[in-house]
């Protein structure tokens, strides 16, 4: 289960992204499927997971948010959203599977209220920020909880990315 408030407790500048390799062919560590191109503190992650992990990219502020949704872990959350933007990949505009996947990305991207609401904000640096100063003994109260925090990669993130993505998306749905 991957923890916001213990991996935000990292070394500092240690959550960034390096590439993987072209032809690496890795799994992600994070929701399991194939593609991952990217690492954070040597976890290979796919370019879906990979703002849950690296929260000391630069812009990572404007391509995450923090939603509060302790249904999902992270990796169930990443299966959603590459599920909902390959619908928006292969449907056309005005298509009820289209409309159908931008009503689920709008209510995730509507959690970041209930962030708000537990801790504050929904910048992620901002709670990099808070729990590094955390004491130990903040920690060791919460044993083995896990939090309900996620993060929500956002538009802006899609746009950067976009080739990317399309390449990503269509690898993983081609048929065998
Ligand atoms: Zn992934």
């Amino acid at each position: 289960m991957h923890d916001l408030v213990a991996h935000f407790r990292a070394p500092k500048g240690s959550l960034t992204t390096q590439e993987l390799p072209p032809d690496a062919q890795t799994a992600c560590a994070c929701c399991g499927l194939a593609g991952a191109t990217l690492t954070v503190s040597e976890t290979p992650l796919c370019l879906v997971c990979a703002p849950a992990y690296a929260a000391d990219e630069d812009k990572i502020d404007q391509h995450a948010a923090l939603i509060w949704l302790p249904q999902f872990d992270q990796g169930t959350l990443s299966r959603l959203l590459s599920a909902a933007w390959t619908t928006l990949l292969v449907s056309r505009v005005g298509n009820p599977t289209h409309t159908h996947a931008l009503t689920i990305l709008d209510d995730l991207s509507a959690r970041r209220v209930a962030a708000i609401e537990k801790i504050g904000t929904y910048y992620p640096r901002r709670l990099r920020h808070a729990v590094s100063t955390l004491a130990p003994h903040h920690m060791l109260k919460r044993q083995s909880a896990a939090s309900g925090l996620r993060i929500l990669p956002v538009a802006a993130w899609r746009e950067r990315h976009t080739d990317a993505l399309s390449t990503l998306l269509s690898n993983r749905n081609r048929a065998p």
